[in-house]
C-alpha cells in the first residue's frame, strides 16, 4: 500500500511562500468545519463534500482515542486539482514527486493536502473512497505527531498507526509465511525502503495487534517511548498478528 504516500511529517521543503500558494488564483472555495479550513475548486466540489462529511468526526474520534483535545487553531486542508498544485501545497520538489504520492500532512505548517480524483483522471467511487482514507491517514499523523513529534517513535509505529486507524488494513494481501520481522521494519528509517519491505501493510497489522494486546492506554505509552516494546513481544508476534487481522477481516 504505497499510494498513501511518503508523507515525511513536518519535513516539507521550505522554499514556497504561503501567499504564492494561496495567490495562485482566486478560485478557491472555502468551507469551515469545526477544526478544518477546507479549500477546493468548483470542479472538486463533490469530492470535497464527501471528504468534509467524514473528516471532522474522524478527527474528533482520533483525538479522543489519543486522549487529546482538538487543537485550537485547526488545520488548512487543500484539495489540489492538479499534480502541480499538489507540489506547491506540499513543497515537494518535482524531482522528488512520485506518481503514488497523493496525500500529505505538514504538522509545522498545519496543512493537509490531497490530490483530487481529477488529478489522476479517476472519478470512480472506489478511487474517491481510497483518497478519503488517505486523508484520514494524514489526519491520524497530525494527531499522533503531538504524542511523539517528528516521527521519533519510528516510521513503522507512525505509519502502522495511521494505516490501522484510517481503515487501510489489508490483511488479505499479507502472507502468513513470508513477512518482514518487526525488528526489521523498526530499524527502517528510509520511507521508500520501508514501503518496499511491505512496511505499510505489515506495520498496520502489527500495530493493530499491539493495540489489541495492550489496550489503547498502554499502546500510547509505547508510542511515547515510555516502555520498551521488546519486553512485550514473544517470538511468534508477527504470525499471531497476521492471523489475528485475517480473522478480524473474516468477521468484518
Ligand atoms: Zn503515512
Amino acid at each position: 500500500m504505497k499510494a498513501e504516500g511518503v508523507d515525511l511529517l513536518g519535513t516539507a521543503v521550505g522554499h514556497m511562500k504561503e501567499k504564492d500558494f494561496m495567490g495562485m488564483d482566486r478560485e478557491w472555495i472555502q468551507r469551515e468545519t469545526e477544526n478544518f479550513h477546507v479549500f477546493y475548486r468548483e470542479a472538486d466540489r463533490d469530492f470535497a463534500g464527501a471528504l468534509i462529511e467524514r473528516i471532522e468526526a474522524f478527527y474528533q474520534d482520533i483525538c479522543r482515542r489519543a486522549y487529546l483535545e482538538p487543537e485550537e487553531d485547526g488545520y488548512d486542508l487543500y484539495v489540489c486539482g492538479t499534480v502541480e498544485e499538489f507540489l506547491r501545497g506540499t513543497g515537494y520538489a518535482k524531482e522528488y514527486y512520485q506518481d503514488w504520492m497523493v496525500g500529505n500532512a505538514d504538522s509545522v505548517r498545519r496543512r493537509l493536502c490531497i490530490l483530487a480524483p481529477r488529478g489522476k483522471g479517476d472519478l470512480s467511487q472506489e478511487y474517491q473512497e481510497y483518497l478519503i482514507k488517505v486523508m484520514l491517514h494524514e489526519v491520524t499523523h497530525i494527531v499522533f505527531n503531538r504524542i511523539c513529534p517528528g516521527n521519533r517513535c519510528g516510521l513503522w509505529l507512525s505509519e502502522g498507526t495511521a494505516v490501522c486507524l484510517a481503515g487501510q488494513l489489508d490483511p488479505e494481501h499479507a502472507s502468513d509465511r513470508d513477512y518482514p520481522r518487526l525488528a526489521d521494519l523498526a530499524g527502517e528509517t528510509d520511507p521508500v525502503a520501508f514501503a518496499d519491505k511491505g512496511g505499510y501493510t505489515y506495520g498496520g497489522i502489527y500495530v493493530r495487534y499491539l493495540m489489541e494486546l495492550l489496550g489503547m492506554e498502554r499502546f500510547l505509552s509505547v508510542y511515547r517511548g515510555e516502555c520498551r516494546l521488546e519486553e512485550l513481544l514473544e517470538n511468534s508476534f508477527e504470525s499471531r498478528a497476521i492471523a489475528f487481522c485475517k480473522e478480524l477481516q473474516v468477521r468484518g
